[in-house]
C-alpha cells in the first residue's frame, strides 16, 4: 500500500483525534512497514490495545489473545511480528517453532504474567495432586508448560466447564477467577500462602471449588464501582462494558462483561446512546475510529504501559533489524503447546 492510500485511510478514521501532519508521518512509517513486510515474508498481528495509528494501518489481523493465537497457528508466512506483549509473542512461537517470531520491544511485560512462576505451579500441583490446573494465556511459556490447559477471557468459562471437575486451580488472575467462578457456580479460595504437599483438599465444607491466585492486571484493577456510579449519574443512558479482569464488584455493576473482541461486537450490535469501556484506553479509541457514529465517553486514563511500548516506529525497526526474536526452549515449548492446543480445541471458533 502506498503512503497516499494509508494516509487517506488513517485520516478518515483518526482525523478527529490526530493532527494532519502527524497522520502523514504515521502513514509514511506504515508504508515502510508494508514494504518490509513483503520483503521479509512477514505477517503482522495487532492486539486490540495497540495505538490507533498502528492498529488501523499495518496489522494483517487484529483481535484479542485468542483470535491472534488462532491466526498465529494458521499462518504460512516465515516471520510473525506480534504487536502485543511478550506472553502473546511466546504463544505464537509455541505454535510456530519453525518460524521467526518478532516482538517490537525488548521488554513487553505484563503484571499478570509476572505474578506467577513455574515453581509456584509445581508447588500447587504437589499440594493438590489430581486437580486440573487452568492458566490464563497471560502467563509465560514455562508456566503454561506446568499447567493442563490455557484459557483466554473469551473462553475461560467454556474451558473450566470442559474439565468437568468439582475442584479446579485457576491461575493467575484473581479477578478473572472470581468472575468465572460466579458464572460456573464454583466457590473461590485464594490461598494466602503456597500450600504444602499433602495439604487438605481446599474448601472441604463446599462442593465445587476454584483455587485462585493473587495476580492482578495493573490496568483493569484501577476501575472502581465509584467510577461507574459517577458516570451513570451524569449519563443515565450510558452502556457500560467491563473487561473480566476488572474486579467482580465492577463487573456486577456493568451492563456487559466480555473479552476485548466480545466488547467490540457488543458495541457494534447495540443501539445505546453512548458507551463507556472499562478497559485499556486505546481500545476505546480504536472502536470509535471504526464506528464513528457511536458516542464513546472518553473518561479513560488507564493506558497499559507495556502495550504502550509498541509503536509504528518500533514495528518498522523490528522488521528492519529483525529484532527482538522470541525463543522458547524446546523442552518447555512442547509441554506448553499441549496446554495451548487443548484450549484451541475447546473453542469458540472465530470467523
Ligand atoms: S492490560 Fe493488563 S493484562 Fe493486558 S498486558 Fe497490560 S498489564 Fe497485562
Amino acid at each position: 500500500m502506498q503512503v497516499e492510500e494509508i494516509y487517506l485511510n488513517l485520516r478518515d478514521k483518526l482525523g478527529d483525534v490526530m493532527p494532519e501532519g502527524e497522520i502523514l508521518l504515521k502513514a509514511e512509517v506504515a508504508a515502510e512497514i508494508q514494504k518490509l513486510k513483503v520483503e521479509r515474508d512477514a505477517v503482522i498481528l495487532g492486539h486490540n490495545y495497540m495505538e490507533p495509528a498502528l492498529f488501523h494501518s499495518v496489522p494483517d489481523f487484529q483481535g484479542d489473545s485468542l483470535e491472534l493465537s488462532r491466526r498465529a497457528a494458521e499462518t504460512d508466512k516465515s516471520v510473525i511480528v506480534f504487536c502485543g506483549v511478550r506472553f502473546m509473542a511466546e504463544t505464537a512461537k509455541i505454535l510456530n517453532p519453525s518460524k521467526t517470531v518478532l516482538l517490537p520491544t525488548e521488554k513487553g511485560g505484563c503484571s499478570l504474567a509476572e505474578s506467577i512462576t513455574a515453581a509456584d505451579v509445581r508447588a500447587l500441583r504437589a499440594a493438590y495432586p489430581g486437580v486440573p490446573i487452568v492458566t490464563y494465556i497471560n502467563t509465560y511459556a514455562d508456566v503454561k508448560a506446568e499447567c493442563d490447559i490455557c484459557c483466554t477471557s473469551s473462553n475461560a468459562v467454556a474451558v473450566v466447564e470442559s474439565l468437568k471437575s468439582d475442584t479446579v486451580i485457576f491461575l493467575p488472575d484473581e479477578y478473572l477467577a472470581r468472575n468465572v467462578a460466579r458464572e460456573t457456580g464454583l466457590h473461590v479460595i485464594v490461598p494466602s500462602v503456597l500450600p504444602k504437599p499433602g495439604a487438605p483438599r481446599p474448601g472441604t465444607d463446599v462442593e465445587h471449588v476454584m483455587v485462585a491466585w493473587k495476580g492482578r492486571c495493573e490496568v483493569h484493577e484501577l476501575f472502581t464501582t465509584e467510577d461507574i456510579d459517577s458516570v451513570r449519574k451524569q449519563f443515565p443512558d450510558v452502556m457500560i462494558l467491563a473487561h473480566p479482569e476488572c474486579s467482580p464488584e465492577v463487573v456486577a455493576k456493568a451492563d456487559f462483561s466480555g473479552s476485548t473482541t466480545a466488547m467490540i461486537k457488543a458495541v457494534e450490535k447495540s443501539n445505546a446512546k453512548r458507551y463507556l469501556l472499562l478497559t485499556e484506553c486505546s481500545m476505546g479509541d480504536n472502536i470509535v475510529a471504526a464506528n464513528p457514529e457511536k458516542e464513546m465517553l472518553r473518561l479513560c486514563s488507564h493506558r497499559c504501559p507495556h502495550m504502550h511500548e509498541i509503536t509504528l516506529e518500533q514495528t518498522r525497526d523490528s522488521l528492519r533489524y529483525m529484532r527482538w526474536v522470541i525463543d522458547v526452549p524446546e523442552e518447555i515449548r512442547v509441554r506448553a503447546l499441549k496446554s495451548v492446543e487443548r484450549m484451541l480445541a475447546v473453542g469458540p471458533k472465530i470467523d
